[in-house]
């Protein structure tokens, strides 16, 4: 693909959608061999030496002011025309610049910000690519002479290299600019992946029949090599892991690759385990606790094809695999494939689109499907459904109980726990069996609620939860609508409407009142923040050395406890009237899975759902495990009120140190967005501005827009439009703008 006499063309790692387009360099007699497609190159830019991606090669308009290319980074590509392609996309749906979804896409090193750990440098390229590099360098000797020093003396921190060598940090800083080294925040030396050889049990078991009928369909389009998608829609303990298994195994049989996609809180050491025992040294594990050594060496070996098995959180889905052939998404409705900062993106939706590019197969698995994933799935839509509607041992799902709090608190109970949790816990320490208690995250944003009839305020518009202001108001943080806060229940004239909510602290006072002589343990983000114990409080738990376990959603998910017979929920409450249209999905969603944590093991379990809205569908359909009915109770909700995922929406978020600054900069992009509509005819509203439901964060006031439109590429271009009309306007102090599409906590 080089044409003879060609320039090659370069995408410039500098990060703005303003200069997102691709510059000709040429390329010198010395380093013709050495400059192709994928690999990453030093250019002049601007009186600067600037790190570019070779994208292609060609002929400029105007071959007069054209420079040369000064070094290559790479000693082969590290990026194919698939990812490429998968950048450009990146860049066109997330309104970022190609080159920061290539670097998104490429970076091999962690984006850890605000945890206090010490970080290491490290060299992000191999002996044999040193060379090139230093080559690359011979204009910067203090940079060539501490890049040697580095690959030398690996794990220095960053101070530390820099004495070393005698020249200032910044140095270091700009050879990791460069992608020349890496600084990882683990403080233990690093290692290398290696993995043992032995027990390796390649054979899976024997499938049921709903297993092989699934199996056998999406065997098909993998042999075929075809573009696909599959939504796996099984219950809790269905097997869906031995399929995704044996769907890896047939694609390893064509000789193609697979990712598989987990949750960050599934992605245990039994997990992982499990993986190796089938897969052996083919397995590669990316997630974010490596370190930024660890993540290179297993993203060399999948590169070099040597790892044909990636297991991995979100960002693993850009391993570079020579040549995918399955995505598998597990819990693929879970909020955590979404990047919520930086480049926002969805590991769903790039999944999707890289399968695409590469003619792949994606398996999306679920015992509660996103309601997005739903839609495309039902008749006549892009997916393939498949169902597995059974247990493998059989057993049927735990029962769940729904106590009415209303009622506790007409009988004179305003604790946290209700008569009924109370006596069904003691119920099962009478016998020795282990509970759960689960409690939703406190919510950032307060609602209140009539603790009598179980009322929360909703905005009249927008049918979302309104959060109470320290000013006394109740805003909706969509469109703005205000009241003021009601002293008496408007619907029942009680007292008691209030905010409300306990910790997690809260709830083990409680409990050591009503359960003195039970070893009870509390797990939460406080109580986990060390390294480490985690898993000393799982292990402890699962032990039995603790009888009861009080925590967020952290418990909920992916954890295997046999002893465990009650799981209790606190109160539903504080998820369903999350200030989010997505409120009643995500409480549907927790409350499935919470109730499916009881009776794991030979004891049958139950789980209780403490709520002041016992007859909200999404509640009253997880207790009696019946997806069917929540989405036929929530689809025509969304449509109705024109939410995804019948509508694309976005959000755009203004910050700045100064609260009338970034009301005034939030109301002048919707005065911009309105007159790009006018007339334009397209169905696309613009709710607020509005102050977002974390109003202040670090001195920033934060004031946000949300925009709904009926399809995704008309909300992308009336943004791109708008933002690139608000970046020509008065620089002076203007807000910080982050633009989010299908956000998913909003
Ligand atoms: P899911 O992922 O759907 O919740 P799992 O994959 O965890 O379900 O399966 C539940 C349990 O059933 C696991 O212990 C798994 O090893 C076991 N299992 C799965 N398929 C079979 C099978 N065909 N025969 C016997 N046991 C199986
Ligand atoms: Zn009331
Ligand atoms: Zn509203």
């Amino acid at each position: 693909m080089k044409k003879i006499g060609a320039f090659a063309e370069v995408i410039v790692a500098l990060n703005t959608r303003s200069t997102d387009r691709v510059f000709h360099y040429a390329v010198p007699a010395a380093l013709q061999d050495k400059v192709e497609v994928g690999i990453r190159v030093l250019v002049p830019f601007n009186n600067r030496s600037l790190a570019g991606y070779v994208t292609g090669f060609g002929f400029p308009e105007n071959t007069v002011n054209i420079k040369e290319i000064a070094g290559v980074l790479d000693a082969e590509p590290v990026f194919t025309p698939e990812l490429l392609e998968l950048a450009r996309w990146m860049a066109e749906n997330y309104l970022c610049s190609t080159a920061e979804a290539l670097q998104r896409i490429l970076s091999p090193r962690l984006l850890v910000k605000g945890q206090r750990v010490v970080k290491q440098v490290h060299p992000a390229i191999q002996a044999k690519d040193l060379e090139s590099a230093l080559n690359s360098l011979s204009r910067a000797p203090k940079q060539a002479a501490l890049l040697k020093k580095a690959m030398i003396n690996p794990g220095l921190t960053r101070k530390e290299l820099a004495v070393a060598e005698g020249v200032s940090a910044s140095v270091v800083d700009t050879l990791v600019e460069k992608g020349l080294l890496v600084i990882s925040p683990e403080n233990s030396p690093r290692r290398l992946v290696r993995v043992a050889q032995t027990s390796v049990d390649s054979n899976g078991l024997v499938l049921n029949d709903g297993q092989k009928e699934t199996l056998d369909q999406v065997a098909r389009d993998i042999r075929q090599g075809m573009f696909k998608v599959f939504l796996l829609h099984g219950i809790t303990g269905s097997g869906k892991t031995e399929v995704y298994m044996q769907a890896i195994s047939i694609t390893l049989g064509t000789g193609r690759q697979a990712v598989v996609l987990v949750p960050e809180i599934s992605l245990t050491p039994q997990m992982v385990d499990m993986f190796r025992r089938r897969f052996g040294g083919q397995v590669a594990v990316l997630h974010s606790a490596l370190s930024g050594g660890e993540r290179y060496d297993e993203w060399r070996r999948i590169k070099e094809g040597e790892a044909s098995v990636v297991l991995g959180t979100r960002s693993a889905i850009f391993a570079p695999l020579p040549r995918p052939g399955l995505f598998v998404i597990d819990e693929e409705h879970e909020s955590s494939y979404k990047q919520d900062d930086h480049l926002r993106y969805h590991a769903r939706e790039v999944a999707i689109k890289r399968a695409q590019i590469a003619g792949a197969v994606v398996l999306l698995g679920s015992a509660t499907p996103s309601l997005e994933s739903q839609l495309k799935a039902s008749a006549g839509g892009p997916y393939q459904l498949l169902k597995l509607t059974d247990r493998i041992d059989g057993r049927p799902l735990p029962l769940a109980r729904v106590v009415d709090m209303r009622l506790e608190m007409k009988g004179g109970n305003s604790g946290i726990f209700s008569r009924t949790l109370v006596a069904a816990v003691n119920k099962r320490l009478d016998k020795g069996e282990q509970v759960l208690l689960f409690l939703n995250r406190r919510g950032y944003a307060t609602f209140i609620i009539c603790r009598e009839c179980g009322l929360v305020l909703k905005c009249p518009r927008c049918d979302i939860s309104l959060i109470y202001h320290r000013d006394g108001r109740l805003r909706c943080h969509y469109c703005n609508y205000t009241v003021r806060a009601p002293d008496l229940c408007p619907s029942c004239g009680s007292q008691s409407i209030k905010h409300f909510g306990a910790g997690t602290q809260k709830v083990e006072e409680e409990a050591r009142q009503f359960f003195p002589e039970a070893r009870l343990l509390r797990m939460d983000s406080d109580s986990t923040a060390r390294k480490g114990s985690h898993s000393k409080i799982i292990n402890a738990f699962r032990d039995r050395q603790v009888d009861i376990l009080i925590g967020t959603q952290m418990i909920a998910k992916g954890l295997d406890f046999p002893g465990v017979t009650l799981v209790g929920v606190i109160n539903a409450d504080t998820t369903l009237h999350m200030p989010d249209f997505r409120a009643a999905e995500r409480t549907f969603q927790l409350l499935t899975q919470v109730a499916g944590r009881a009776g794991r093991g030979e004891l049958p379990g139950e789980a209780i759902i403490q709520t002041y809205n016992p007859d909200h569908y999404s509640i009253t359909a997880a207790a009696a495990h019946d997806c069917d009915r929540f989405y036929l109770s929530e689809m025509p909700v969304r449509r109705s009120l024109g939410y995804p995922p019948f509508s694309h929406l976005a959000r755009l978020l203004f910050t700045h140190e100064d609260e009338e600054e970034v009301k005034k900069g939030a109301g002048q992009a919707k005065e911009t967005l309105k007159n790009i509509l006018a007339g334009s005819g397209k169905n696309i509203s613009v709710l607020g501005p509005a102050p977002a439901p974390l109003s202040k964060i670090k001195d920033r006031y934060r004031w946000q827009l949300v925009i709904k439109a009926s399809r995704r590429d008309l909300l992308r271009d009336v943004i791109r439009e708008s933002l690139s009309s608000l970046e020509k306007g008065p620089s002076s102090i203007r807000p910080v703008v982050n633009v989010d599409i299908n956000p998913q906590g909003m």
